[in-house]
């Protein structure tokens, strides 16, 4: 929850705006500031304070405590010009607050803490539960001494600004061992726990064993994942309260499922009571890894028979591969989601042109993998490659990473060991559209004339095809030093359905520094003013250049009543 408070009406005013937009996320705190404030310090995660930065820290001061759990608190000034991201950057989760509520307010967040003003990540904003030597080794990264990375498994995570040696150390582990001096351990969620209980097994019972068998492995119970079992036993009490105590999900298998995993120590009492020969070692199996601990029961102190049983897998690092659009060019064209992923790789793979436009967005410590036009195939392998070996990867194109482009190069590649998150992006198409009115209003199609990848009939039958469903066409790669005939063939293949006057809309370098367009006709449109930095949109029989603008109208009937009304 988060707590708002504020003192002046202009206060008041914007934060009901907040409340009125997250009308779930959010409490209002009435009544003298003093009190309003401590009582939400004492019951929210997160308070966003409509006072001056001074009031805020006096009142506040007494009641700090621990930054892992003390709530973030974010200030906004009177004039709602600024939303300061006071304590709890990280931990409270302030300076993401900080972001969104300026989002809201269309207030400039302010952001103090170093990792982020430099672009690193916090060690502390990984998503993995971290121990250690935090606020040194980050100060190392942020001062650019070395840091070992010293990685015991494979797992994708964000670009670091480490090394091979250093005098400080980030180690990646699952094994029980403590931080060293100048060293951070972090937490990869890479053990699953399968988990089997006869019913009515006591919660203790089930925790207790799951805690003496991670203890006994040398194991860290902040590295478990989630908790596995067999879909019978998703309501076990004791099964369902261990997985809310250790914090992590509770993942059910069906039991033919189950059936069908090889493990080492089957028994008949699992097949005959819900259908499996084995639940925890299967569980912990069903999706792959290695058996670090095998079956195991509980052992009770009054001597009664075990209630529990578990199993203990490592489970093989998934990579991240994020294949991302960039947008027609414009920055402000960019989806905050891919930017996101941008920031989230640490592996960026993609044409030396593309990877210009946004490197300023990468994190430091990236791996940029370039190459120049043509090696499409290899860029979709390597990056495939990488996120085998349990990187996250991001693969960029231009405009929607999937069309004519990048993505199914990729995808045709890839296995299903590995993560494919998608990020759409504004295509071609619709960038020349909006710049020449509302020529995508009906049906269209996108054909794309270069036959590298596909031979000239097959172009040139689906042209026909388009032309007679009378569809509206964006050509893509409509033109090339090399490929001079395929615009005018294609055109003229329009023609025979069209009439000459249909509007034709040519856009170069949609938003783009050097953007141009204009607006002409089948007959009139002169091929050799169309290049490869260019789409050409054909309208159907019912597009009109209206005021200077392309409209294909929704529909005929909303276009006779338009000829009705003339
Ligand atoms: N994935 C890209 C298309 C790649 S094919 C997308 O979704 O937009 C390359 C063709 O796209 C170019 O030959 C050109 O026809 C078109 N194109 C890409 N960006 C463009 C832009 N900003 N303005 C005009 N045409 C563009």
């Amino acid at each position: 929850m988060i707590g708002l408070i504020s003192a002046t009406s202009a206060g008041a005013a914007a934060r009901d705006r907040l409340a009125a937009a997250w009308p779930d996320r959010t409490r209002v705190y009435d009544g003298p500031v003093g009190d309003a404030v401590r009582t939400a310090f004492a019951e929210c995660e997160q308070l966003v304070c409509f006072l001056a930065t001074g009031a805020v820290v006096r009142l506040i001061a007494p009641l700090l405590g621990d930054k892992a759990s003390d709530p973030g608190v974010v200030c906004v000034d009177e004039s709602g010009r600024f939303a300061v991201s006071l304590v709890g950057g990280h931990g409270g989760g302030a300076n993401e607050l900080a972001r969104e509520v300026g989002e809201l307010l269309g207030a400039e967040p302010v952001v103090t803490t170093a990792t982020d003003a430099v672009g690193v990540p916090g060690l502390d904003t990984l998503g993995f539960p971290v121990e250690g030597d935090v606020a040194g080794v980050s100060r190392a990264m942020l001062d650019g001494e070395p840091v070992a990375l010293k990685a015991e498994l494979a797992w994708p995570l964000p670009p670091l600004r480490v090394g091979e040696e250093g005098a400080y150390a980030i180690r990646l582990t699952d094994r029980l061992v403590e931080a060293a001096e100048r060293e951070v351990v972090l937490r990869p969620p890479s053990l699953v726990v399968g988990v089997g209980a006869s019913k009515g097994a006591p919660v203790d019972e089930v925790l207790g064993l799951i805690e003496s068998a991670l203890g006994d492995a040398g194991l860290s119970r902040r590295s478990i994942a989630e908790l596995a079992t067999v879909d019978a036993k998703a309501e076990e009490p004791g099964i369902v309260a261990a997985a809310q105590r250790l914090g992590v999900p509770l993942v059910t298998h069906s039991a033919e499922e189950l059936a069908q995993v090889e493990v080492p120590n089957p028994s008949d009492a699992p097949l005959a009571a819900v259908g499996t020969p084995s639940v925890a070692e299967a569980a912990a199996l069903a999706r792959g890894g290695e058996l670090l601990v095998p079956k195991r029961k509980s052992e009770r102190a009054d001597g009664q028979p075990a209630m529990a049983t578990c199993a203990v897998v490592r489970r093989s690092a998934r990579g991240r591969l994020a294949v991302v659009g960039l947008g027609p060019g414009a920055r402000d064209l960019v989806t905050p989601r891919a930017k996101a992923e941008l920031r989230r790789a640490s592996v960026l793979v993609g044409l030396d042109q593309y990877v210009d436009q946004i490197r300023d967005l990468l994190r430091p410590g990236t791996r940029i993998l370039e190459s120049g036009l043509g090696a499409e195939e290899e860029r979709a392998r390597t990056a495939v490659e990488e996120a085998r070996k349990g990187q996250a990867v991001a693969l960029i194109g231009s405009g929607d990473a999937g069309v004519y482009a990048m993505a199914s190069p990729a995808l045709a590649e890839a296995s299903d060991d590995i993560d494919v998150i998608g990020v759409p992006g504004v295509t071609a198409a619709l960038a020349a559209a909006a710049i020449l009115g509302a020529p995508l209003g009906h049906d269209h199609v996108s054909i794309s004339l270069s036959d590298l990848h596909t031979p000239w009939e097959v172009i040139e039958r689906r042209v026909r095809a388009a032309a007679e469903a009378d569809i509206v066409v964006t050509f893509y790669n409509p033109r090339s030093r090399g490929r001079d005939w395929q615009l005018p063939k294609a055109l003229a293949i329009l023609a025979e359905h069209r009439e000459p006057t249909t509007p034709v809309g040519v856009v170069r370098n949609a938003s783009r520094p050097d953007e141009s367009s204009r607006l002409t006709t089948l007959a009139a449109l002169d091929p050799a003013t169309v290049d490869m930095m260019t789409v050409v949109t054909v309208g159907n029989t019912a597009t009109r250049d209206i005021a200077g603008r392309m409209v294909t109208p929704r529909g005929y009937r909303w276009q006779a009543s338009q000829e009705d009304t003339k």
